[in-house]
């Protein structure tokens, strides 16, 4: 059995030391690219959402390299995310490839959670103490990897060597990716953790501070996003972002207590009560905490047709008409042009810097 799984943000990186660590063949799809798009684009329904053609096309990259076995994290909906895991494995099957899934349902029930885990164990010569160890190494790599990448798109706002911040998180992913063994994997990390203590900080900058909300899967992924995050790095505008693979882990295991995302949830209160699918109330609850703690903006990223984020955008127009907090949304496509989208995030940031030496009430 090779297996593989579709990019979802930092996620390889966890996946990649799970794997390592138990023994079992894998392939990690190279990162979403213009070719996965195609292909994705090429084989799904026109209407669904951008993340399920660019997972289809993650999934026909890593079959050519040889996997056979994909896995897949999947939901009872109630957006499209439901209907990911089944319409998937259909339109792979009628574009003539071969590979069986392995779905993890978290909404099936445990029993059907844990058979899908077992499933993927059962390839592995690992003792079930050993198979433990693995699955904390794993969720340490992509916690780490998720702190490392947040903490260094936040400085860069406050970095004395232009760049600098970049390339420490374009190393570190280039050296975790690299090795083979889980337990380097974490103290590769661990280090580049460390070495940004070092790095030189000016404290006195008071760079723009923009929030980065809106649909999951959109916001972690680079290329769905049309780098966003590296665009406003290179300006030196730092940023903030919640949702993470790393959120969505403790959301998931916090969510059957009700105790998940309290902060969020608590602040979208205020004009959002109930869950409309999909994270619209953290897109919400998390543009009003950043206007709290004095964010210059927040841009709202969402792919063409997602019902939850479309729900959220009126919401977060009465939030900025009522705070007087500019809120920018961009909703990409596989047709988004990147000069378009870099001319609109320059003209948002523009209009921050001028808000801010009040050229504009
Ligand atoms: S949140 Fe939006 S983009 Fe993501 S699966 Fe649901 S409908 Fe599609």
């Amino acid at each position: 059995m090779t297996v593989t799984v579709p990019h979802y943000g930092n996620s390889f990186i966890g996946l990649k030391v799970l794997f390592d660590a138990l023994g079992i063949n894998y392939v990690i799809p190279p990162r979403s690219n213009q070719t996965a798009l195609d292909l994705g684009v090429l084989h799904s329904p026109e209407e669904i959402c951008n993340p399920f053609k660019l997972m289809l096309g993650n999934y026909i990259q890593s079959i050519e390299r040889g996997a056979d076995t994909i896995i897949i994290i999947a939901t009872n909906g109630p957006c499209r995310f439901g209907e990911y895991a089944s319409l998937q494995q259909r339109l792979l099957k009628k574009a003539g490839y071969s590979a069986q899934f392995i779905i993890l349902n978290t909404q099936s029930g445990k029993k059907a959670l844990f058979e899908g885990i077992k499933k993927i164990g059962s390839h592995s010569s690992c003792s079930t103490f050993q198979k433990m160890k693995a699955l904390l190494l794993a969720i340490t790599a992509i916690s780490l990897m998720d702190r490392i990448e947040i903490k260094l798109r936040y400085c860069s706002g406050y970095e004395k060597n232009k760049g600098e911040c970049k390339r420490l998180l374009q190393s570190c992913y280039e050296a975790v990716v690299q090795t083979n063994s889980a337990k380097d994997a974490v103290k590769i990390l661990k280090s580049f953790k460390h070495s940004i203590k070092s790095l030189p900080l000016d404290y006195n900058k008071k760079p723009l501070k923009i929030a980065i909300i809106g649909e999951i899967y959109t916001i972690s992924d680079p290329f769905s996003s049309n780098h966003i995050e590296d665009q406003l790095m290179d300006i030196g505008i730092s940023t903030t972002r919640s949702l993470t693979p790393t959120w969505w882990l403790k959301d998931s295991v916090l969510k059957p207590f009700k105790l998940n995302s309290l902060s969020m949830h608590r602040a979208a209160k205020e004009y959002i009560y109930t869950c409309a699918g999909g994270y619209t109330r953290e897109t919400v609850g998390k543009a009003l905490l950043a206007f709290k703690k004095g964010y210059d903006g927040a841009i709202q990223v969402f792919p063409v047709g997602c019902t939850p984020e479309v729900i959220a955008k009126p919401i977060l127009e009465k939030i900025s008409s009522d705070k007087s907090f500019p809120i920018l949304t961009l909703i990409v496509d596989e047709m988004t042009g990147e000069e378009g989208f870099i001319t609109r995030v320059e003209a948002f940031t523009d209009m921050l810097e001028r808000r801010r030496e009040k050229c504009i009430i």
